[in-house]
Parts: C-alpha cells; sequence; structure tokens
C-alpha cells in the first residue's frame, strides 16, 4: 500500500528523520494560510499524487502531448510541473488554483495522468548537494538494504543502466541494525565531507529504523539533500507497506487514498478475491494462485497476454464467482475470457453455476473459455451444456491456452 509524499514525510518526522518544515492543503485557502504559517521567503507546493517525476509532469488540461513527452528532459522546477517554486503567496495561490482538480501527467502516471486533489507546501529548501537514497529488502540476501547513489533527483533506473557503479549498496545486520561505520563509510563513498558525513550516518540509521518499525516495503528519499549549511535532509519521500503487515498498524491504514488506488482492484477485495490488473487482452477466472500463475504463463506461452490475475481461492461462494466475472467483463480492454478450474475443495458445478448467474446479469459481448477438471468437473460442464451459452470448451490447460489466444486473436 502506498501512501503521500506528506503522510511520509509525517511518519518520517515521527522517527526523528530531518524533513524541511511543510503542512497539506486540500484547498486554495488552505494552501495560502499554510504558506502564511511557514513563513517563506520561498515556497514549494508540491502536487500530491501516489506517482513519481511530479517535477517534471505537465498538467494534461494545459498542455499538448508533445509537451509532457520533452517536460522530461526539463528542469523540474520550470514552473509549469507538478513541483513549484514560489517566491512570495501570490505565487502560492496561483500555483495552488492551477494545480488543484487538475491533471498531472509524468512519466509514472502513464498517459492519463492522475487528478490533483492534495497539496504539500513546503519550506524552500537551500540545496548545496542532491542525493539518491533508497531503503529495501534485498531477499538473495535476506537482509535490508540501504542503496544510494550520488546523482539525486534522477531514477534510480536510470543511473543502473547509465552507470551501475555509481550505486552503492549497504546491508543492514538484522541482529545489530545498521552501524555508524557503515553510514559514515556510505556518506564518503558518496562524496559527501566534514559534518555532513555524520548527520548523514544518524540520517541513514534513523530512516533504516523507521523501515523496520512500520513495516515498509519500499522506502525512496530521492532527493536526499545536503544543505548550504551541511545539515542532511529528505527533500521527497516515497513510503509503501507491506500489505501483510498492515493488521498491526491501524494508523497507517487510515492514511489509505482510495481515489488513487485500481477500481477493480479495490472491488475485489471486498469481495475476498486476489486480483491484479495487467495490461493484456485476456480476462483469466482462476482457483488458487499457482494455478492462476500457470494460467498467465500458458497464456504468454501461447502468444498472448493476460489482462489480469484473479485468483477466486479454494472455496470461493457463488456470489464471489459472480463478481469475479463482473469485474473481468467491465474491462473494457478484455476480448477473451478464460475460466481455468481445478476443483478439489471448490466444487467445478459452483463455478458453473457463477459464470451462468453472471453472465444472466451482465450478458456476454466475448468469447469465454471454459477448462474444469476435479471435483464435480462432469457436473459443471453439464450446466453449461444445457445452458444455451455459446462456451468453447477444453479439455487440458495447454488446450484451454491456445483457444482463449485465438479467441482474444478473433480466430
Ligand atoms: P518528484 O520526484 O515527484 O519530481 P520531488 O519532491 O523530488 O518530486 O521534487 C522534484 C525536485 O524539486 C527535487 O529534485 C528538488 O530539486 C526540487 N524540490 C522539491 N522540494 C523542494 C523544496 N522543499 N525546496 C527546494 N527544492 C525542492
Ligand atoms: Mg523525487
Amino acid at each position: 500500500m502506498k501512501i503521500h509524499e506528506y503522510q511520509a514525510k509525517e511518519i518520517l518526522r515521527r522517527h526523528g528523520v530531518p524533513v524541511p518544515s511543510g503542512k497539506p492543503a486540500m484547498s486554495v485557502d488552505e494552501a495560502v494560510s499554510a504558506a502564511d504559517q511557514l513563513g517563506g521567503p520561498i515556497w514549494v507546493v508540491k502536487s500530491q499524487i501516489h506517482a513519481g517525476g511530479r517535477g517534471k509532469g505537465r498538467f494534461a488540461e494545459v498542455s499538448s502531448a508533445e509537451e509532457i513527452q520533452a517536460a522530461a528532459d526539463g528542469h523540474p522546477l520550470d514552473g509549469k510541473g507538478g513541483v513549484q517554486l514560489c517566491r512570495s503567496i501570490d505565487e502560492v495561490r496561483a500555483a495552488a488554483e492551477f494545480m488543484l482538480g487538475n491533471t498531472l501527467v509524468t512519466k509514472q502516471t502513464g498517459a492519463e495522468g492522475k487528478q490533483v486533489s492534495r497539496l504539500y507546501i513546503e519550506g524552500g529548501a537551500d540545496i548545496a548537494q542532491e542525493l539518491y537514497l533508497s531503503v529495501m529488502l534485498d531477499r538473495s540476501n535476506h537482509r535490508v538494504m540501504l542503496m544510494a547513489s550520488a546523482a539525486g533527483g534522477t531514477e534510480i533506473e536510470d543511473v543502473a543502466e547509465a552507470d551501475p557503479e555509481a550505486i552503492k549498496r549497504v546491508h543492514v545486520d538484522p541482529a545489530i541494525g545498521l552501524g555508524g561505520w557503515q553510514g559514515r563509510a556510505l556518506a564518503k563513498d558518496l562524496g559527501l565531507t566534514g559534518k555532513a558525513v555524520n548527520r548523514a550516518a544518524v540520517f541513514f540509521q534513523k530512516l533504516v529504523a523507521c523501515y523496520v518499525a512500520m513495516d515498509c516495503d519500499m522506502l525512496e528519499i530521492n532527493p536526499l539533500i545536503v544543505t548550504g549549511d551541511d545539515n542532511v535532509m529528505a527533500l521527497d519521500a516515497k513510503m509503501s507497506f507491506d500489505g501483510n503487515a498492515l493488521y498491526r498498524h491501524k494508523d497507517v491504514q487510515a492514511l489509505r487514498d482510495l481515489s488513487e488506488e485500481d477500481e477493480a482492484e479495490l472491488e475485489a477485495g471486498e469481495y475476498g478475491l486476489s486480483f491484479i490488473n495487467l495490461d493484456g487482452n485476456i480476462g483469466c477466472l482462476v482457483n488458487g494462485a499457482g494455478l492462476a500463475m500457470s494460467t498467465m504463463d500458458i497464456i504468454q506461452y501461447k502468444g498472448g497476454k493476460p489482462a489480469n490475475f484473479l485468483d477466486v481461492g479454494g472455496g470461493a461462494k457463488k456470489d464471489q464467482v459472480v463478481a469475479a466475472f463482473k469485474i473481468i467483463t467491465k474491462d473494457p480492454a478484455v476480448k477473451a475470457i478464460l475460466v481455468n478450474i481445478f476443483g478439489g475443495i471448490m466444487k467445478c458445478d459452483i463455478i458453473a453455476e457463477g459464470v451462468l448467474a453472471a453472465v444472466q446479469e451482465v450478458g456476454l459481448q466475448v468469447p469465454l473459455v471454459v477448462r474444469l477438471s476435479g471435483t464435480n468437473a462432469e457436473l459443471g460442464r453439464k450446466i453449461i451444456d444445457e445452458s444455451d451459452l455459446n462456451v468453447i470448451t477444453a479439455d487440458d490447460l495447454d488446450e484451454a491456452g491456445t483457444k482463449a489466444v485465438a479467441a482474444a486473436q478473433g480466430a
């Protein structure tokens, strides 16, 4: 689960990680009064969306497609993007009026962009140096890892491509935490000098402690800055949490911004379905995560692309199957549906009844391929055969994959 920059900075503050002073604002008036309280003389107005690249992003309503494309090469604070530098309260007001309600397109939002309905007003920082820093879990080493580079403001994927040597990695011992010596060595490696070295080392330790205490799965500070007077601060913050640990962070759950999340995934969550939207055109309805993954594999292997991952679970009820089917058919990208069920605890006749009920309710505009195997498979097939549904049946996974891909291609 992701949260906004202003929420992440509040959590960082609580854990003793230095961030500039700032205040969230949901309206132009709030933005103006936040700027008033912060005092200036320089403010930065920052669009709050669950995507990065805001500085070099462009607002869709005022920019052409070419301009949006070209902005990525410009300066993040050129006065047109999702992060704007302001030198007076009037400029703060103008920036807030411009951003709120507008749709921001960045490298990470996709072409459709994201509507801005929250702002963060922050004091302008005196930046001497911008660095990249993130904390994540290095699964191959079973350890929390700090990743850093001297190229702040640049996405780490770009650094990895252009100059992989420039990325420094430091692993955290789970028993003793991040050592001060490790932090100082990393700071020096990044080119820091003077007081900034020790300050950075303390910053790294607090950041790692925050990451662990909050059950984060990713915590990215880009840029981490050294100020003119050698202070070390987080100028940006992206924080996301391990969904399996959210039960012990009620305060984090409350930060959820549903307007930023995928509608279909939210609806699926309400019915207890595991669902992830993907960008292909074959909708999949499967029971069990392993079978769902094999189904996606076979679709790719046969030259197609799955539109989603959907696991209805081991013991799904009819209404869950109906909900699952509806979620899939709602996606206009779906050109064929593959129902692939291996009946164990889940009985194939329940699936068949669920599919029939859903089709009666929402109709069926695309070809439907069904493969039923295991408990009550015969009964399930009979239910489908006896209906007047136009269903393509398959006996095994291979055949199901071939038929689904052909159906999606209109063959
Ligand atoms: P994004 O990564 O989404 O573009 P950032 O928060 O990293 O957003 O802001 C983009 C750039 O804007 C930063 O790299 C930095 O140069 C500048 N910036 C952001 N916040 C401030 C601030 N409080 N003071 C001065 N400059 C800022
Ligand atoms: Mg950033």
